[in-house]
């Protein structure tokens, strides 16, 4: 008997024909004796409108009763997947966050979890019942609703995961598991059967939003065995691994280093888009510049990337550039202009429609010249590079957002990872 966690995203739970196909497979694993603990997120959509709504009710609306609308997607899908579930004669019952509970900060918006208290949910597995948990939501310290980012119900999955110290946590979605690059762009990428914690985290941090992020982080801090998977498959068929090993499930399993035999160089390459680029020109060139401007965008709460700052030739100014999302830039650009005291420049340049393709791949520790290779393929292309920066396991670049998708489709071609069979 195992315990597992089984989270089922937007286009899995889309409608009720979806939720019952869902269902099929949480009946699945109880019939085969495991305990299951369920985690869904809103229809497909569903959340998108919610924020739409708050954004049309007021440009500057309370972030508490943002979160009070956004989480309520989640509400609905957790009781039709309890009520489906029942109408096929398992027991189940449905929890909101706050019911759990899922305890958070109260960041709205953007909270983190802080603590599951899991005995109601130990208790009623061990009944033999399965407890359908809203993703992408928890309670405050305040008692107040809050949610915990866009794509946050892969994070609830495995918090829930880590507090009922279940055995796996998978995470069903529209694609049968990791790809070496989003098979959405490049039909020619092949799902990988295992991928390490490190690479998957630096995948989702560079724009691979087939897990969130935190998720990752929290699997790796947590030891939680994640696997990601279709909801589509047909859940009656064989569980597998792909390429016939144990990893037990029909997915991609994310794990150990220690459990991956053949490392690649490069083992994936990721796409973001609406990377906006800014330049501060003629910035003075002597100690406290920097703090002043990343504190002026911190106290905004703005998260800038990659930062490029020179020497400058004559020791009295230099031009400091960072990328961050298009969407904060008119609000970056306003901090700079108002930040004052300390912040001496002579203008700012910049630009929304950037895009930042990476290439990971932890072999890349112990293997020189990727990055000079990537930049010869991308010149082979004709595709200009406007900023670089690198980490032990990825090359980073920023280009025209024009040429993302050929960029991408080049790099994964010349770094070898191509379907042979496509
Ligand atoms: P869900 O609603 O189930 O959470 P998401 O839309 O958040 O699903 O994530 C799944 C999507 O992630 C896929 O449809 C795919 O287009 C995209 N994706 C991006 N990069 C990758 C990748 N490397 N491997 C698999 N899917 C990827
Ligand atoms: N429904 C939320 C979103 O669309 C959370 C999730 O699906 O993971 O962002
Ligand atoms: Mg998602």
């Amino acid at each position: 008997m195992a315990r597992i966690v089984m989270k089922f995203g937007g286009t899995s739970v889309a409608d009720l024909s979806r939720i019952r196909h869902a269902a099929r497979h949480v009946e699945r694993e109880i019939k085969a004796g495991h305990q299951v603990a369920v985690v869904v997120s809103a229809m497909a959509g569903a959340t998108n409108q919610l924020v739409e709504w708050c954004a049309e009710a007021s440009p500057l609306h309370d972030a508490r009763e943002y979160d009070a609308v956004v989480s309520t997607g989640e509400q609905v899908t957790a009781g039709l997947m309890a009520i489906v579930l029942q109408s096929m004669g398992i027991t189940a019952r449905s929890f909101s966050g706050w019911q759990v509970p899922i305890k958070t900060s109260d960041v709205h918006g953007a909270a983190r979890i802080t603590d599951i208290d899991a005995t109601e949910l130990n208790k009623r597995l061990d009944d033999g019942q399965v407890c359908v948990v809203t993703g992408f939501q928890g309670i405050s310290p305040a008692n107040r609703i809050t949610t915990l980012g866009r794509g946050g119900s892969d994070t609830s999955a495995v918090a829930v995961a880590a507090a009922i110290s279940a055995d796996r946590c998978e995470i069903y979605t529209d694609v049968d598991g990791v790809y070496t690059t989003d098979p959405r762009i490049a039909p020619k990428a092949q799902r990988m059967v295992r991928v390490s914690f490190e690479e998957m985290l630096e995948m989702a941090s560079l724009g691979a939003k087939v897990l969130q992020t935190r998720s990752v982080e929290l699997a790796m801090a947590k030891h939680v065995r994640l696997a990601v998977r279709s909801s589509f498959d047909d859940p009656d068929a064989p569980q597998m691994a792909p390429d016939g090993s144990d990893t037990g499930v029909p997915g991609t399993l994310v794990c150990d280093e220690d459990e991956i035999m053949e490392e690649q160089i490069v083992s994936g390459v990721t796409l973001a888009k609406a990377e906006a680029k800014i330049t501060l020109r003629g910035v003075k060139d002597h100690p406290g510049v920097a703090a002043a401007v990343f504190g002026a965008l911190a106290a905004e709460h703005i998260v800038v990337d990659m930062i490029v700052q020179n020497v400058s030739d004559d020791g009295k100014v230099t031009d400091i550039t960072f990328t961050l999302p298009d969407k904060e830039y008119d609000k970056a650009v306003k901090a700079l202009e108002n930040a004052g005291d300390g912040l001496e420049y002579s203008r700012i340049v910049g630009a929304k429609g950037g895009a930042k393709i990476s290439v990971v791949g932890v072999g890349m520790r112990s293997h020189a010249g990727v990055a000079s290779s990537m930049f010869k393929a991308l010149a082979d292309k004709g595709i200009n590079i406007q900023l670089i920066t690198t980490s032990e396991i990825k090359t980073s670049v920023l280009i025209d957002e024009e040429y993302a998708e050929l960029a991408v489709r080049a790099l994964h071609t010349y770094y070898g990872l191509d379907r042979q069979d496509a």
